[in-house]
């Protein structure tokens, strides 16, 4: 997330923001940054950025969101879902950005069994890596 914050136009309005609505289903930008999925979320220790940074990186047309290791932590369990004042589906948007991770040919940010992942992770991780 470093570095210069680019804000024009078409970047706002470009690809990325784009793309994880037309995968996901689910609008980014009805997102006001309230926090509530990230207070909210198990996983959130193990992230690298918190569930509502993806959203704004997103917001933000950041390409470099998909490379993050928190899509892939991500165990689609709901919790912010449903708790968004917004109807943010966040599990949805982890997914997007996962498939556009590996359409772009990233490798999956490896997830380190030797660490104290809760089971639902686990559980996620099958969905994820399984066809
Ligand atoms: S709970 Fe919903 S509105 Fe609030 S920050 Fe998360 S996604 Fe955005
Ligand atoms: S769906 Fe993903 S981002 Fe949302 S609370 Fe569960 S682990 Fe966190």
């Amino acid at each position: 997330m470093a570095g210069e914050l680019n804000l024009c136009r078409e970047r706002l309005e470009g690809a990325l923001p784009r793309k994880v609505e037309e995968i996901s289903g689910q609008n980014p930008y009805a997102c006001y940054q309230c926090g509530k999925c990230s207070a909210g979320c198990l996983f959130a220790d193990h992230m690298d950025v918190l569930p509502n940074q993806v959203i704004r990186l997103v917001q933000l047309g950041d390409e470099g969101v998909a490379a993050f290791r928190a899509p892939w932590v991500c165990a689609a369990c709901l919790a912010c879902a449903v708790r968004c004042p917004r109807g943010v589906d966040i599990g949805k948007v982890m997914e997007a950005l996962r498939v556009l991770a590996l359409r772009r040919g990233l490798t999956p940010a490896p997830l380190n069994l030797g660490e104290r992942y809760p089971q639902i992770a686990l559980v996620g991780a099958f969905r994820k890596f399984t066809p």
